[in-house]
């Protein structure tokens, strides 16, 4: 049986018909330029401080937090500079400048590298004595892009971070754009749910799991529990059916939604779906 992204719950959760459309019938979305540096700024952002087993353990006492301030901008830098060389031939394809871009970034990666700097700072300025080995002592601890798949939950993810303290673990989603007045938005609760679910069943503990909204420098955290497992296994049982299925479901009944679908120009043109559909099951 087929491995599920969890991004197509998400589609499905949308808009069942935006994920028919792109999954069954092959409909690519429209490129949407806009969203390109945000893009450029999740690619970073999953790579920010990822350097930091190499060059932390170096780090002596006394502690000098100008230093760690420093080594953090520095190391952070040249990992936004290569989110923006990876994305080069996009964001020069939509005319975006490369240094425009980095000017855009850059006060986001300022603010996190003084975020965990500071974490790093607060840690060695309580010890004495740091020993070679001090790095293996320190949390929380962040691994980035984790994959998780699940032959068992025919499910699979990958999660931005996570932040690992003594026992315990936060699965996080990085978000670019508006963060809602309380809470999380929907999809981001669902994502970090199916997310959740995968690591419990693979590693057989339930995490937490937290959204850090980049743009208003805040983290949110959201609940998992076995409710919002219910949930996930439900829109994933949808899902499956919907990509067994030949029957094009309807229009969403939200049609704010279809302003910002990247499917509406195809979706709404009868004779393009109708082509479509005759060419996938004819
Ligand atoms: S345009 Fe509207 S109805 Fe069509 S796929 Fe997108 S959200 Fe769904």
């Amino acid at each position: 049986m087929r491995i599920i992204p969890v991004t197509f719950l998400l589609l499905y959760d949308f808009c069942p018909r935006r994920l028919f459309l792109e999954q069954v019938l092959g409909s690519p979305p429209e490129p949407r330029p806009k969203l390109l540096l945000g893009r450029v700024r999740h690619f970073a952002h999953t790579k920010l401080h990822s350097w930091e087993s190499q060059v932390l353990p170096g780090v002596t006492l006394p502690v000098n937090p100008y230093r760690i301030t420093d080594l953090y901008k520095r190391h952070n830098h040249k990992v936004l500079q290569n989110a923006i060389i990876a994305h080069k031939s996009q964001l020069t394809a939509h005319n975006f400048s490369l240094i425009e871009t980095y000017k855009t970034l850059w006060p986001g990666v300022i603010y996190e590298s003084q975020d965990r700097a500071n974490k790093v700072i607060a840690y060695l300025s309580r010890q004495e004595k740091l020993s070679s080995d001090w790095f293996d002592d320190f949390s929380p601890k962040l691994s980035h892009e984790l994959m998780l798949s699940s032959v068992t939950l025919r499910l699979s993810g990958v999660v931005d971070r996570v932040s690992a303290k003594r026992d315990e673990r936060t699965l996080i989603e990085l978000k670019t754009g508006k963060m809602p007045e309380e809470g999380a938005w929907r999809s981001h609760r669902l994502q970090l749910a199916a997310y959740a679910l995968l690591y419990r069943t693979i590693r057989g503990e339930r995490p937490r799991a937290a959204v850090r909204y980049l743009d208003a420098r805040h983290d949110r955290d959201v609940d998992v529990s076995d409710q919002t497992d219910a949930w996930v296994l439900t829109v994933k049982t949808d899902v499956e059916q919907l990509l067994a299925s030949t029957e094009l479901p309807r229009f969403v009944d939200n049609r704010k939604k279809c302003m910002v679908c990247p499917h509406k120009l195809v979706c709404y043109d009868e004779e393009q779906v109708r082509a479509l559909h005759k060419e996938r099951f004819a």
